[in-house]
């Protein structure tokens, strides 16, 4: 019998046990291996997500106010123009959480530098008047006018004005307020501290009359101010009706050169504009409320844009009222009539400028002290500030034909070029 000899094959339990472990151990290294390189990966993009939002919050922290910032530096940029630095640096200030932006801090070294240079003005401060302008001169110097000769003398034509705004603004002229160059203290006016940058020349500005009568607005000039937008506009008489411009006389062609240049007004400064009365006053003659109550809201305007206003007298008549025949209670009509009729829609003023700049003397001078007047306007090219009997005189340069042709070598040397000034239509 054959025996089979079967080696019987002992079962190795270690291995049998072993390969699956190692296997299960293999499979459970290179998981967790796997595991840890995704947990790290996992990590890593985590952490560019946590980097990012930080770089965005970051971001957003430093640009979430650029809005206010440059609200902020343009409201300050447009101070600084006019000269109103610590007003400027007020602006700046003003936000304490825009405090340490660099933009900030850069607009208020620029400011400070700017006050830290400026210089006292020390020298007598001119004031130029003016008429209202011609502004056609074919009819105010041609046939059919009515006042050829006294348009010439008295009167520039806006043509010349432009020029000269030109020219003094070259010469490095500013329009400065009455009140920031002088302040009525214990009866007497004293002269302000006046800082400008070097170079500057700072000059008191002022208009006469402004009434616009008949029949000037006939001889080509302007029919009077009005508003439209709550802008202020002129009211020109053409062939064609009535047209409202901004062209057609001093006060809109000022505004319109101010905005083109805001560094030839001194914080915000305009002008004087004297007042008489009797044909009513910036055009309207007062006949009725709504011209009262028209002419008041044009007097807003203007006030609002910082034009201050004067006494001119209602009659602006000689006479018994301002020349050597003067009568003191024909003042006191004079003053009473202008208090009633235009200084209700100008408002209160203490400054009186005198028609024809004429000076009055004992009881009528006494007339306009009593009404309350502390400064008197005349005319004197060459004189500054004098007080007389009580009263400060204040000497105003005529800028006209007169000035323009008898005395062009006096503006030529103090303000501005006359021959690149005058207009050829001149007769
Ligand atoms: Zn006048």
């Amino acid at each position: 019998m054959k025996t089979v000899h079967r080696k019987r094959r002992r079962i190795r339990w270690g291995r049998v046990f072993l390969i699956p472990a190692l296997i299960l151990f293999l499979v459970f290294a290179l998981m967790t291996l796997k595991y840890s390189q995704d947990q790290k990966i996992l990590q890593e993009i985590n952490d560019k997500i946590v980097e990012m939002q930080n770089q965005l919050e970051e971001y957003l922290n430093s640009h979430k106010d650029d809005a206010l910032i440059e609200k902020t530096i343009i409201e300050a940029n447009a101070m600084g123009e006019g000269y109103a630095y610590e007003e400027a640096l007020a602006i700046l200030r003003q936000e304490p959480k825009i405090q340490d932006d660099p933009r900030i801090k850069d607009r208020i070294a620029y400011f400070q530098n700017a006050i830290d240079s400026l210089v006292n003005y020390d020298s007598p401060v001119r004031h130029l008047f003016f008429h209202n302008l011609i502004i056609d001169p074919s009819i105010a110097f041609g046939e059919g006018s009515h006042n050829a000769a006294g348009y010439n003398s008295w009167n520039i034509t806006v043509y010349e004005f432009k020029r000269i705004l030109e020219e003094m603004y070259a010469r490095g002229f500013v329009v400065v307020d009455f009140y920031d160059v002088y302040e009525y203290k214990d009866g007497k006016y004293i002269r302000k501290p006046l800082k400008l940058p070097e170079g500057k020349i700072p000059f008191i500005f002022s208009i006469d009359d402004m009434s616009y009568p008949d029949p000037k607005p006939a001889d080509g000039f302007a029919r009077g101010l009005t508003l439209k937008n709550g802008e202020i506009y002129t009211r020109v008489e053409t062939k064609d009706g009535e047209i409202l411009t901004k062209d057609g006389d001093i006060v809109p062609i000022l505004e319109i050169f101010l905005e083109a240049h805001p560094d030839f007004s001194y914080k915000s400064a305009r002008g004087i504009l004297a007042l008489s009365g009797h044909a009513g006053t910036l055009g309207f003659r007062l006949t009725n409320n709504d011209e009262i109550e028209a002419a008041t809201q044009v007097v807003e305007a203007l006030k609002s844009k910082g034009w201050i206003f004067a006494n001119h007298s209602y009659s602006h008549a000689d006479g018994a009222y301002y020349s050597s025949s003067s009568i003191p209670e024909k003042i006191d009509e004079d003053f009473a009539k202008w208090t009633a009729k235009i200084g209700s829609i100008a408002g209160d003023t203490t400054l009186f400028v005198a028609p024809f700049g004429y000076k009055l003397t004992g009881d009528s001078l006494q007339v306009v002290k009593d009404y309350g007047y502390s400064a008197y306007f005349i005319v004197d090219r060459r004189g500054d500030v004098s007080v007389i009997d009580g009263m400060t005189f204040f000497a105003r340069v005529d800028i006209d034909g007169v000035s323009m042709t008898k005395d062009a070598a006096y503006l030529n040397e103090h303000f501005f070029d006359v021959q690149r000034v005058l207009d050829p239509a001149r007769p």
